[in-house]
């Protein structure tokens, strides 16, 4: 048992305090771990959009003070009552969305859906008493997404917590938490490209480029990259891509430029963009008889989906996932021996890197675009 074990701990959190207002780097007291929680040492985090998004807290319900971040890798530094599978010292990812190991969904095979540790992005307080483990004086300070890896220390559900190999650098797998997953899960775990075969990608950021590293990986020989940003082509051939297709470029609908350059349409596509144009386009471009588009993007509060059946009829199939189709605790481990296995790239995620006290220039990259994964070195 470490010293801190059961005690609280102070420590360094970077707080936001108000919607898009900087964080605030701050010392915050940190409750012991309850009933099927844990407490992490966090070495390493790294910025997402769903982090941005939830702190620009624009079209969803506010809730402040919050403590964000959810791609991370750290150290257990205790356990609470209960937990048997996780001790002191382990190598973990913590992960937005959990696996509690007895739901229906958790039994299932095929859903990663955890009926009790699904991403909720409302609670801002912990299952088992509904509170809060982070304050400040007394004042409770919320989490985000079960997670809060913008702090030195935090507590998470047992469930929500991947033991990975102990030789895995933290400062790499750590993208593997949120985004890069979500990206390769879709298409190696749903899309399914078998070798030689030709997939579209839509939305090429880092999600998408995750995407299309699976393809790459699954041994596709065209993957045809598609977005509104030209500037995103260059960068994607380092990801697998081979062509590139800007809807801007042309006046017709970008399903029927695909199906002219793949006689036909594509035998999968992977759709990463969050546009419900992107989306049903994504659909429409693959062939028929055998293709499967899959949806990734989180679209808008009131986009709906609109095809004409006969696209469905023609046998093209249209699924959704959610993490890549992952199951946080079971899959995550072996995803993260891909990377060991020298099978997946991770540094050509990661384009930038800043000390915590310098975490609202993460903030910044990614509100003007630039790079895809920023690290933020809780040490430094
Ligand atoms: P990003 O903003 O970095 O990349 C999106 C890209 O899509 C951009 O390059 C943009 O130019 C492009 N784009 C936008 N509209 C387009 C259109 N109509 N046609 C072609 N390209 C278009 O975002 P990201 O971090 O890579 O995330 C991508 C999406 O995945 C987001 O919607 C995000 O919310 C979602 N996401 C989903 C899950 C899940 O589990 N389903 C998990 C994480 C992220
Ligand atoms: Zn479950």
């Amino acid at each position: 048992m470490s010293s801190t074990a059961g005690q609280v701990i102070r420590c360094k959190a970077a707080v936001a305090w108000e919607a898009g207002k900087p964080l605030v780097v701050e010392e915050v007291e940190l409750a012991p771990p309850q009933a099927m929680e844990v407490r992490l040492k966090i070495l390493f985090t790294s910025l997402c959009h769903t982090d941005v998004y939830f702190w620009e807290a624009k079209g969803q319900t506010p809730l402040f003070p919050r403590i964000f971040g959810h791609e991370a890798g750290g150290i257990v530094e205790s356990v609470g009552e209960g937990v048997t599978d996780l001790k002191p010292g382990d190598h973990v990812l913590p992960v937005f969305t959990g696996e509690c190991g007895d739901c229906r969904h958790c039994k299932s095979e095929e859903s990663n859906m955890c009926d009790l540790l699904r991403i909720n992005t409302d609670r801002g307080v912990m299952l088992n008493d509904g509170k809060t483990r982070f304050s400040i004086n007394g004042q409770p300070i919320y989490h985000f997404v079960g997670t809060s890896t913008f702090s030195e220390y935090t507590v998470v559900h047992v469930g929500c917590v991947a033991k990975i190999n102990p030789a895995a650098p933290l400062d790499k797998v750590c993208v593997l938490s949120c985004g890069i997953s979500t990206g390769l899960g879709a298409t190696l775990n749903v899309a399914k490209p078998t070798k030689g075969s030709t997939v579209a990608i839509f939305g090429l950021g880092a999600v998408g480029l995750a995407a299309a590293e699976g393809a790459r990986i699954a041994g596709a020989s065209r993957i045809i990259g598609v977005d509104l940003n030209s500037k995103r082509f260059e960068e994607a051939k380092n990801f697998g891509c081979t062509e590139f297709v800007n809807p801007k470029d042309h006046d017709k609908p970008v399903q029927e430029v695909l199906a002219e350059m793949t006689n036909g349409g594509v035998d999968r596509s992977v759709e990463c963009t969050g546009s419900i144009n992107a989306m049903i386009s994504a659909f429409e471009c693959v062939h028929d008889g055998w293709g499967v588009a899959v949806l990734v993007g989180v679209p808008n509060k009131d986009d709906a989906f609109k095809t004409h059946p006969m696209n469905l009829l023609n046998e093209r199939t249209l699924k959704g996932t959610f993490f890549g189709n992952y199951k946080p605790r079971s899959d995550l481990p072996s995803v993260v021996e891909k990377y060991m296995n020298k099978e997946l790239e991770l540094e050509k995620f990661i384009t930038h890197e800043v000390p915590f006290s310098e975490i609202n220039t993460a903030f910044e990259y990614m509100l003007r675009g630039e790079g895809l994964r920023c690290i933020i070195r809780m040490d430094a």
